[in-house]
């Protein structure tokens, strides 16, 4: 059995190395015809959209999604960069491991939550996506395959690459730690009315749970509105007289409010989340049960639809032309906030933005003595992560909103995710995102600037 698995692994690897291969000879061909390699893959979960870069190449790496070898022993997975959490976390549950850190939609890739500040509730211990990295293989801007680790002569990539969103390489191939899991979670949700009294609380959970005073294996929670907060905790078991399924008509955000205690296969405890893109799926009907039914009956209730509807919606500009989004500003964001600071910046949410609920969910770094230049936190700080996603009537300048949550974040000592739409002026980007590491990184594996600046990128035009 063993000896199958590890000729399984080695055929797989060959099959990398094939692609590989032909990936290389796309990208310096692409290059050669003075065209510029952009990524081309099928799935996204990217919230800004741009006009595509002049004279690009599609450069192929949808066939980069396969698990080469799980090593049950060392926990460690070896993945293909493009590969999906769902398609690793299907091939890590039958060895009774998971990824340490498993972002909540399933299509987002190992390399888009490396490169772009992956998070869930096992991140209170783990913290983010790329703190549970062994090793990356990157495809650089020279056209060259790097593999970096924390103590060769690449390291300075191995950090810089957490938060580059592909401006110094794309991820080939990835070595991510796996934890061991037990058949079910038990949720249990608590209420809490005072913002105050809700972070403390959060707060301590995070370090009793740390320091294995109580079985927690994960953390997040959703607010509301001013008064109605949930801390959602949820732990292993091994055995579940029944569990709930939140994958067809029910919805898995009302039942925090319903249920004080709740039992999930550790599975859809995984996706809990995907079904229904947190809540943003009611925004395509998916509350109205006859509706729900119908998509449910096709297989349509994931986060892949919504998204893509978006996207659609969005390049086509549809429901603008229609009339319909006069005077919205979206609002599609995730920032981490020192948890002393959460209160306050959850006031400032209510009062400025209003968009609820809030999908809430701490992350502390593992390790005191690992930085990462291109995010830096405090590894001693407890952040919270707020994602707050939807459209803001307003008559104010498009904008206007998504600035002041920079500023805010920025006054609070928090960090914001560059997925989604930003509008810092390049200055303040700067500021907050370490030219002088991106410059230095930029200068020993893009030389040539074949990939555009960060700031270019997720601020300024294409990409
Ligand atoms: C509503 C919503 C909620 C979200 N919630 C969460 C959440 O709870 N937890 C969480 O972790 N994330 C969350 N995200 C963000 C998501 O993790 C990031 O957008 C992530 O980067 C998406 O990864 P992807 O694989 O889909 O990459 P894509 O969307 O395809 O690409 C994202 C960026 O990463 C770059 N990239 C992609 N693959 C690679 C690679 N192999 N190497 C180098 N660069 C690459 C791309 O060039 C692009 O700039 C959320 C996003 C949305 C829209």
């Amino acid at each position: 059995m063993k000896r199958s698995t590890q000729t399984a692994s080695e055929s797989a690897r060959s099959a990398f190395e094939a692609r590989r291969e032909r990936l290389l000879q796309d990208f310096h061909a692409a290059r050669e015809r003075g065209l510029t390699p952009r990524l081309h893959k099928r799935t996204s979960n990217l919230f800004r959209i741009r006009p595509p870069a002049d004279r690009a190449a599609r450069l192929d790496v949808t066939d980069f999604r396969h698990v080469i070898a799980i090593d049950p022993e060392r926990r460690v997975a070896e993945v293909e960069g493009m590969t999906t959490y769902e398609d690793l976390v299907e091939a890590a549950l039958p060895y009774g491991l998971m990824p340490a850190v498993v972002p909540q939609l399933k299509t987002i890739t190992v390399g888009g939550a490396v490169t772009g500040g992956g998070i869930e509730s096992s991140s209170f211990r783990y913290g983010f996506v790329h703190e549970t990295v062994e090793a990356l293989e990157i495809l650089d801007g020279r056209g060259e395959t790097v593999h970096a680790q924390p103590d060769n002569e690449h390291r300075a990539l191995f950090y810089g690459f957490a938060n580059s969103y592909g401006t110094l390489g794309y991820a080939l191939r990835v070595w991510i730690q796996l934890i061991p899991v037990r058949p079910y979670v038990q949720v249990i949700h608590t209420h809490h009315s005072d913002p105050d009294e809700y972070f403390n609380n959060m707060a301590e959970t995070c370090r009793a749970a740390r320091h294995h005073e109580r079985p927690t294996a994960f953390i997040d929670g959703a607010v509301f509105d001013e008064t109605n907060l949930y801390q959602t905790e949820g732990s292993f078991v091994d055995e579940a007289e029944s569990v709930s399924r939140y994958t067809f008509m029910d919805i898995y955000y009302r039942s925090i409010r319903r249920k004080e205690q709740d039992t999930l296969t550790t599975r859809d405890y995984l996706w809990r989340w995907d079904t229904d893109w947190f809540w943003c799926s009611r925004a395509y009907g998916m509350e109205i049960p006859a509706l729900r039914f119908l998509a449910g009956a096709l297989g349509l209730l994931n986060s892949a639809t919504y998204w893509k509807l978006r996207d659609w919606n969005e390049r086509g500009r549809i429901l603008e032309r229609l009339g319909l989004l006069r005077d919205v500003e979206w609002v599609i964001q995730d920032v981490e906030i020192p948890v002393t600071h959460a209160p306050t910046f959850l006031a400032f949410l209510h009062r400025e933005i209003g968009i609820r609920p809030i999908w809430i969910c701490p992350a502390q770094a593992a390790r005191t003595d690992t930085v990462y230049p291109l995010y830096r936190t405090d590894p001693d700080t407890l952040y919270i992560n707020f994602g707050f996603w939807g459209g803001k009537k307003t008559d104010q300048p498009d904008g206007y909103h998504n600035r002041l949550i920079e500023e805010r974040v920025a006054e609070l000592e928090g960090k914001k995710s560059l997925y989604s739409t930003s509008f810092f002026t390049e200055e303040d980007f700067w500021a907050r995102y370490n030219r002088p590491a991106h410059d230095a990184l930029k200068t020993q594996y893009d030389p040539e600037n074949t990939f555009p600046d960060l700031y270019t990128k997720c601020v300024g035009t294409p990409g």
